[in-house]
Order: C-alpha cells, then structure tokens, then sequence
C-alpha cells in the first residue's frame, strides 16, 4: 500500500514538473513573439542631484506593452528568459534602444544620461565588449560617457575576475558602470572592493523605510560611508518622499531616485518632464 502511495506521488511529481515545462515553453513563446512583434518597450525613471537640483540622468526600466494585460512590468517576465538565449537578445536590444534614445535626445538639445540595466549573465557572454562596441559605433555622436550599465547581481557573480577584465574593458571603450541593488547581494562588499565600478546604487529596500527603521538609517549611512571611502559615487533608490530626499541629502547622498522625484515614463515625455522640473525648497541650496 505504501509502495503504491509512493509510485503515485513520483508520477504525480513527474506530471507536476511536465506541466510546469510545458507552461515555460509557453511562457517563453510569449515572450519572444512580444519581442519581434515590437511590444516590448523602454520607461525611463529620472535621476536627479538634489543638491544642484540638476537632473542626472534616467535609468532605462523594461516594460511589455500587452494588447491585453497593459503595461507588465519586468519582474513578471524577465525570471521566465534568463539562461535562455532571449535574455542576450533582449539584452542587447535593450542596450540598442538606450543609446538611439540617447542620441535622439542629444539630437533634441538634451543633455542627459542613460543608464540601462545589464544582467550579470549578459555582461559574461564571450562577445560582450565586441557587442557593445559595435553598438557604440553605431551611434557616433553619443559619448560613451553618457551611458552607464547597472550591473545586476540576478545570478552570482561566478567568475569575478571576468566581470573585472569585462568591465575594465568596457570602460575603454568610456562607458561607466554602477552596481545595482547594492547591499542585497550576499557577497556586496566583495563586490565594492572588487568591481571598478563607479557608483553604487542603494536598494530600495533599504531606503524606504529610513525614516521609520534606526536600523535600515544606520545601513544607509554606513552605505554611504563606505562608497565615500572607496571613492565611489552613491545613489539612493526607492526615494518615495520628500522627507526621505532631505534625510539622504544629510548623509551625504547627493543622487537620488524615486516615485518622489518621478515614476517611469515613456521616453516621449521625459523631455516636458526635465523642462519642468524644480526641485523641492528644502533640497536645493544645501551645501
Ligand atoms: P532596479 O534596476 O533596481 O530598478 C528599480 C525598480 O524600482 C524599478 O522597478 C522601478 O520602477 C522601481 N522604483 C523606482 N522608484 C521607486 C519607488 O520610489 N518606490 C518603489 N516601490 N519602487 C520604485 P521595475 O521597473 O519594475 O524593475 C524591476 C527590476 O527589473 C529592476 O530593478 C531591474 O532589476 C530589472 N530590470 C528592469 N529593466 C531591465 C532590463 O532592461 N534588463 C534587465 N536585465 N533587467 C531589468
Ligand atoms: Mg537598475
Ligand atoms: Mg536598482
Ligand atoms: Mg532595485
């Protein structure tokens, strides 16, 4: 009886993970016709130096335009490509899209970054720097320092020193690199001493509740303290106020990035959107 209970759970099992296969093909099958069928789109969040009051720049956010589901974000679909060759495909589309915005912004008088998040998976492929320099060429009048990759820690690091001769690389080439999420990650401060990366970005996790948590102000601080000490530059994201900005601009953090400040938007409206922008009273002035 036991025995028998036993083969009909392995089958059982055996059926749950067919299915959940089956389902992935689909998944990816979806995804993948978005892709060529031009659904898949850029939101660009806006980074702003609250004590000049200038806007940095914005980080370029992946969003499916779905004729039926609307706006999903990425988190809802990225987990379901990576490890497939649709993760580089994307990836790199994604870099594309980020450096003809560029241009066409630069084009239209505005001078502004762009970032464009960059999966550890992709910055580890073989042909990485040569794509990315193809890339580069394409677009002759953006300057590479206009364009940061915010390395994304979705799967571990495994080789750290590849992603260092990867990066330095593509610094060359004049691109700047910021690591994303910082103090997620289980090996960060591995990371902060390792990778040349020139900022560091605070996960939102962190930052959102700094007014409520001791504990989540006292690991911002030390965040900030830490990547004041390895000379690198620091940004808070997830800056859902304007209390919070003030907090983050009396520790020293000077970018910051948030539903505070703005929420992704397509690329036609951030132009209207830099035009308007003043910073809050209580940031600007401060020395
Ligand atoms: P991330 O790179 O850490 O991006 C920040 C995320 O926080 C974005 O979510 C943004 O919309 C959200 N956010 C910004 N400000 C606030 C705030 O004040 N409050 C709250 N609650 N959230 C805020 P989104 O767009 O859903 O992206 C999620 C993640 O998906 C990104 O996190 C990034 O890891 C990944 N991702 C997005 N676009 C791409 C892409 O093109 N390629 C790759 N590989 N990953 C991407
Ligand atoms: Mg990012
Ligand atoms: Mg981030
Ligand atoms: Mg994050």
């Amino acid at each position: 009886e036991a025995k028998q209970a036993g083969r009909n759970r392995i089958h059982l099992f055996d059926l749950a993970l067919e299915q959940e296969m089956t389902q992935r093909t689909l998944q990816l099958g979806q995804i993948e016709h978005a892709f060529v069928a031009g659904e898949l789109a850029l939101y660009y969040q806006p980074k702003v130096n609250m004590r000049s009051g200038l806007v940095f720049g914005a980080e370029a956010l992946l969003r499916w335009l779905h004729p039926e589901r609307g706006v999903v974000a990425p988190g809802e679909f990225l987990p379901i490509i990576e490890h497939h060759a649709l993760e580089c495909k994307i990836g790199y589309w994604v870099i594309e899209q980020g450096l003809s915005q560029l241009n066409a912004w630069q084009q239209a008088g505005l001078t502004i970054s762009v970032s464009v998040n960059v999966s550890a998976n992709l910055l580890q492929m073989s042909d990485f720097v040569n794509r990315l320099s193809e890339l580069l060429a394409k677009y002759p009048a953006v300057q590479p320092q206009s364009l940061e990759l915010e390395i994304l820690e979705n799967s571990a690091l495994q080789d750290l020193n590849r992603i260092v001769s990867v990066i330095r690389a593509c610094q060359q080439l004049g691109v700047c690199f910021s690591v994303d999420d910082f103090g997620t990650g289980y090996s960060s401060l591995t990371y902060l001493r390792r990778l040349p990366a020139e900022t560091l970005k605070i996960d939102q996790s962190f930052v959102r509740d700094i007014l409520l948590d001791r504990d989540d102000l006292a690991i911002v601080q030390g965040v900030i303290a830490l990547a004041q000490a390895f000379h690198r530059k620091v940004i808070a994201e997830g800056v859902e106020t304007i209390e919070i900005g003030e907090v983050l601009l009396d520790l020293g953090c000077d970018l910051a990035q948030g539903y505070g400040i703005a929420r992704p938007m397509p690329a036609a409206l951030l132009p209207n959107w830099v035009r308007h922008w003043t910073p809050h009273p209580c940031w600007r002035g401060r020395q």
